[in-house]
């Protein structure tokens, strides 16, 4: 109804009341900033001020007939235009003539243009001339979510006031204020859930509280929860925390239980960010709950879940969740694509970067990911699918083969558990690989075996396939492969193809490559 009504915003509130009650307004305003921060309440409660006939200290009366006009909705002078349905030149053209009457009751004529981006060119062209100029009877208010579609010959002929956010607590003392007008029953905690909920905006707050009027005349933070529609989010959780105790079966088991329920699969993909958003906030500072939108035992939920891992793993697994979401719109099984999401979370290890805990690095799902896209596309589209043929490749530019010193080199550190996990995933190989070591430059991964017969058992295409492949999986690369041994050695393999190579090899100090043959 007044200034004084408008919550959050004194800077622009106090501004214009001294204007009014020195009587130097301006002619034009331009009101920005986001939905519901008061933009259209402060442009009325202005239009009334200005000619309301009996105004104190800037504020409007309430009780003259202008004042009442107005509240009622009824003064012909001000005139409200939604530029989102009145975007043509021939709507500011009507505007333009009416501007050249003067006004039938009031001093001034007020038009307040609401979403003024949403005007053509042409509208906006239209508008400028009448405000180059102006009658002294005109006033022009123009409000706006978005300041930067407003051409900037608009701007620059008007007072600019930027709109903030509404502070949670006003927000809060504002909905128990109407509350108790209203006779409704709200407590502290419910209050404070709608003023988060609602982001600063006043109008989405009101509507809010008005939902959960519906519901009830007590309202308490279940109401609001279930007016808001936020209410069991418990699987959310349950994924989370599955995914922090590394347990993909458990995550996978739930994925697919939402999905059996018609659970919208990208906008789970967008809450489990949202959830893990929310950890991310707990871990940044004490007064971060402020800023966390959620029922009691959820933050409890979520507090526990911070407290149990840290910052670097849950920004990895934000980036992961944000990869499948990107990649959703193109995927033919979104089923599918949220439980490969779910078990690169389970594998993801901060430390090593990109390459996970199971030996499973993050470019070897993806590549396997998008192989079963093509799958799925093909079928869909009733192609036969067949093995894919790899494209000929033009032979690789002769590369001037660069020494590798087996008597002196930087052991690799890792080989160690690199080891380990080969004696899980290929028992068979393990064994032959007591006393090895390993090494790495650039792009090569060298091998050096301590005995003939592991030389031998790696020459074999089917043995060097499983350790390239366990060793690429593991830094998520494709390395060229080279094996060593420091003892001489005779290779009379007759039948192997690389027979060619050893021979050349072996007068060099016996380098034998490993040549994958699948
Ligand atoms: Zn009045």
């Amino acid at each position: 109804m007044s200034f004084d009504d408008v919550v959050s915003q004194p800077h622009i509130t106090t501004t214009l009341r001294n204007q009014i009650s020195a009587g130097k307004t301006a002619h034009a305003y331009l009101f920005t900033g986001s939905r519901g921060t008061g933009k259209t309440t402060c442009a009325r409660i202005f239009a009334k001020a200005v000619n309301c006939l009996s105004p104190k200290d800037g504020e409007p009366c309430l009780e003259c007939e202008i004042c009442k006009n107005a509240d009622a909705g009824t003064l012909p002078d001000i005139i409200e235009i939604d530029a989102a349905s009145n975007s043509r030149v021939d709507d500011i053209r009507e505007l333009r003539e009416g501007v050249s009457y003067t006004p039938e009751l009031c001093k001034y004529k007020v038009y307040i243009i609401d979403e003024v981006h949403m005007l053509s060119p042409g509208a906006f062209n239209a508008l400028l001339k009448t405000m180059e100029e102006p009658p002294p009877h005109v006033k022009f208010i123009l409000a706006t979510t978005e300041v930067h579609k407003v051409p900037s010959t608009i701007v620059s002929r008007c007072q600019h006031f930027d709109f903030h956010r509404i502070k949670t607590e006003d927000i809060v003392s504002r909905l128990s204020y109407i509350a108790g007008e209203e006779n409704l029953s709200l407590d502290g905690e419910a209050a404070a859930l709608i003023a988060r909920l609602s982001d600063g905006g006043m109008r989405d707050a009101l509507s809010l509280l008005d939902q959960c009027a519906a519901y009830s005349d007590k309202i308490d933070i279940n109401t609001v929860s279930a007016a808001a529609g936020i209410a069991g989010r418990d699987h959310l959780f349950d994924i989370l925390e599955a995914v922090l105790a590394r347990d993909a079966a458990a995550a996978i088991r739930k994925i697919d239980e939402l999905y059996e329920k018609s659970k919208d699969l990208a906008v789970l993909c967008s809450e489990l960010i949202t959830q893990m958003r929310n950890i991310m906030i707990l871990m940044s500072g004490r007064d971060a709950r402020d800023l966390i939108v959620c029922l009691p035992e959820e933050l409890e939920r979520l507090e526990k879940m911070a407290a149990g891992t840290d910052i670097d793993t849950v920004l990895g697994l934000i980036s992961i969740l944000q990869q499948c979401s990107e990649r959703f719109p193109r995927s033919a099984n979104k089923c599918i694509e949220l439980e490969m999401c779910a078990v690169r979370m389970c594998s993801y290890s901060p430390a090593k970067g990109t390459v996970s805990a199971s030996g499973v690095s993050d470019r070897a799902v993806s590549n396997l990911m998008d192989r079963l896209t093509r799958l799925e596309q093909a079928m869909a589209s009733g192609v036969p699918v067949t093995e894919e043929k790899k494209p000929i490749a033009p032979p690789p530019p002769p590369k001037p083969l660069k020494k590798f010193d087996p008597n002196n080199y930087t052991p690799l550190e890792e080989w160690k558990e690199l080891l380990g996990i080969i004696n899980e995933k290929a028992p068979a190989l393990g064994s032959f690989l007591t006393n090895s070591a390993a090494c790495i430059e650039g792009d090569m991964f060298y091998l050096i075996v301590a005995s003939d017969v592991a030389l031998r058992k790696f020459k074999r295409s089917n043995d060097s396939a499983k350790l390239k492949e366990i060793v690429n999986g593991y830094y998520g690369k494709s390395f060229g492969f080279m094996l060593y041994s420091s003892h001489d050695v005779d290779m009379e393999d007759q039948d192997n193809p690389i027979n060619e190579i050893i021979k050349r090899a072996k007068s060099n100090n016996v380098e034998v490559e490993i040549k994958n043959q699948n």
